[in-house]
C-alpha cells in the first residue's frame, strides 16, 4: 500500500474556517470516544477505517460509490476531472463521467475491465469525458473483452453530440488500432454510443437487471449537457455533470440518496489562484458553473440523505471557503469531495471512508478468457485501408540483426514452458 497523501481525513483538508474546524473538533471528539470502548493493545490489529479495494463484498442490498475523479479542467496530480463509479450489489458498475486523469484511478481499484463497460457522459467537455480514450485503448489491454458501451446526450446539431464525438475518438485512434490487430485479442476494441435526446425530461436512458438511469437538461455553457439519477432497490443515486442551478434538478433529484452536484471555486480563487480577470471569474464560477453558496440552495431544497459537491480544488487554502458559502444556505449532511472518496449506501446507512489504493497496479485479474491474437484482422484491416498493414520493405530494411539475443529468449521460453515457440522467419 502507498499513497500516503490519500490516507488523511477528508475534513482536515483545507479548513480555514472557525465553523468548519469546530464541527471537525465535534467529529473527532465522537470518533475519540467510540475508541475508548475499544480494546487497545500494543501486538493486536485494530479494525482499519478505510476502504482497501476489492478486499469487501458487497451486499445484494448496497450501492458503493467511489470518487475516481472530482477536480477541474485544469489537470492536476492530487485530483483528476470528474468521474464517479456506481457499484451495485446485483453486480452492475456504472462509469458516471470519465474527465481527463480519472482512468487511472479506476485502474487503482483493479476491478476487472468486463466489468467497466457502461459509461454515462453528462456533456462533453474535456474536463467530463478526457479519459475516454484512456479506458477505451488502456482497458481493452488490460482485459476487456466486450465492446464499451457509452451513453450521452444528442447536440443541438449532429456534431456535437456523444455520438459524433465518439465516432471522432474511435477515427482519432485508427493508426492505435490498426497497429495492434493481429497482435491481441481485439474485442475489446468495439464501441456501442447510446445517444438519447438531451432535451428529454426525467426520460429513461437506460432499463436492465433492475436499474433504471434517467436523464433531464443541465444548464451549462450551450445546449446539450444533462444530468442523471440511477434507481436500483429503492436506492438512487444522482448525479449532475456541470450545470447552473436548474428547475429539473430540483424535481428529479428529489429523494435521493446521494446527491452529487458540481461546486465551483468560489470566485475570489478564481481571480487569485487561476488568473481569471474578475468578470471572467464571476461568469465562469456564478453563471456556467454552480456557486458554493448556490450548490447549498440546491441541496436545501432537495434534501438529499447525503450532498456530495465536487468540481472544485480541494487544498488547505480554498476549501474553508468554499465549505463556508455552502453553509450560509445549507446544514444538512454533505461530503466536500475529493479523489479516492467512497459511500457505502443502503437504506439503513451510507457509511462514508477514503479509499487506499495501490498505485503501482498492473491488470486485474480476467472477467473472460483471452482469445489467441487473429491474423485475419490484420489483413481485413488493410484491405479496408487498400495498404496491407505490416512494415514496408524501406523500414523492414532498418531492422538489425539481433538474433544473437533475441532467440535466446525463444529458447527460454520453451524450455520453462516445454513446448517450442519458433524464431520468427523472414517472409
Ligand atoms: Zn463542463
Ligand atoms: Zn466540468
Amino acid at each position: 500500500m502507498s499513497q500516503g497523501r490519500h490516507r488523511k481525513f477528508p475534513f482536515l483538508t483545507g479548513l480555514a474556517s472557525g465553523v468548519a474546524v469546530s464541527a471537525v473538533f465535534i467529529v473527532l471528539l465522537a470518533a475519540s470516544a467510540t475508541q475508548e470502548s475499544q480494546e487497545v493493545s500494543p501486538v493486536k490489529a485494530r479494525a482499519l477505517d478505510y476502504y482497501v479495494p476489492n478486499t469487501e463484498d458487497l451486499k445484494p442490498d448496497e450501492m458503493r460509490v467511489v470518487a475516481c475523479g472530482t477536480g477541474m479542467p485544469t489537470t492536476r496530480m492530487s485530483q483528476a476531472a470528474a468521474c464517479f463509479l456506481v457499484e451495485l450489489g446485483n453486480g452492475d458498475k456504472f462509469i458516471f463521467d470519465i474527465g481527463s486523469g480519472s482512468a487511472e484511478r479506476l485502474s487503482a481499484l483493479q476491478i476487472p475491465y468486463d466489468f467497466l463497460d457502461k459509461i454515462f457522459i453528462g456533456h462533453l467537455h474535456g474536463d467530463h469525458f478526457g479519459s475516454l480514450g484512456e479506458l477505451y485503448i488502456g482497458g481493452m489491454l488490460m482485459g476487456r473483452h466486450v465492446p464499451m458501451r457509452i451513453w450521452g446526450p444528442s447536440g443541438p446539431v449532429p456534431e456535437l453530440g456523444t455520438k459524433y464525438a465518439v465516432e471522432k475518438m474511435r477515427e482519432m485512434f485508427s493508426w492505435d488500432i490498426a497497429g495492434r490487430l493481429g497482435m491481441t485479442d481485439t474485442r475489446g476494441f468495439g464501441l456501442e454510443v447510446h445517444e438519447f435526446d438531451y432535451k428529454g425530461v426525467n426520460q429513461i436512458v437506460y432499463e436492465e437487471n433492475g436499474v433504471t438511469i434517467r436523464s433531464w437538461p443541465a444548464i451549462h455553457a450551450i445546449d446539450g449537457p444533462v444530468s442523471f439519477s440511477l434507481e436500483w432497490n429503492g436506492l438512487k443515486f444522482v448525479f449532475s455533470s456541470d450545470t447552473y442551478p436548474n428547475k429539473w434538478f430540483i424535481e428529479y433529484a428529489q429523494n435521493a440518496d446521494l446527491a452529487i452536484h458540481e461546486c465551483f471555486v468560489a470566485v475570489p480563487a478564481i481571480v487569485n489562484k487561476m488568473g481569471f480577470t474578475p468578470e471572467a471569474a464571476l461568469m465562469v464560477g456564478t453563471q456556467i458553473h454552480t456557486a458554493p453558496e448556490a450548490f447549498g440552495k440546491v441541496m436545501s431544497t432537495i434534501k438529499p440523505r447525503r450532498a456530495i459537491a465536487y468540481h472544485f480544488f480541494k487544498d488547505f487554502d480554498t476549501t474553508g471557503d468554499v465549505y463556508e458559502r455552502i453553509k450560509k444556505t445549507y446544514d444538512g449532511p454533505l461530503s466536500l469531495a475529493e479523489d479516492f472518496m467512497v459511500w457505502n449506501v443502503t437504506k439503513d446507512e451510507i457509511r462514508e471512508r477514503m479509499a487506499v489504493v495501490e498505485e503501482h497496479t498492473w491488470s486485474p485479474p480476467l472477467a473472460s478468457p483471452a482469445a489467441p491474437p487473429d491474423m485475419a484482422d490484420r489483413v481485413a484491416e488493410g484491405e479496408k485501408l487498400g495498404w496491407q498493414l505490416g512494415y514496408s520493405d524501406l523500414i523492414e530494411g532498418g531492422k538489425l540483426d539481433y538474433r544473437d539475443v533475441i532467440e535466446p529468449i525463444y529458447q527460454e521460453a520453451s524450455r520453462i514452458l516445454g513446448r517450442e515457440f519458433a524464431y520468427p522467419q523472414k517472409d
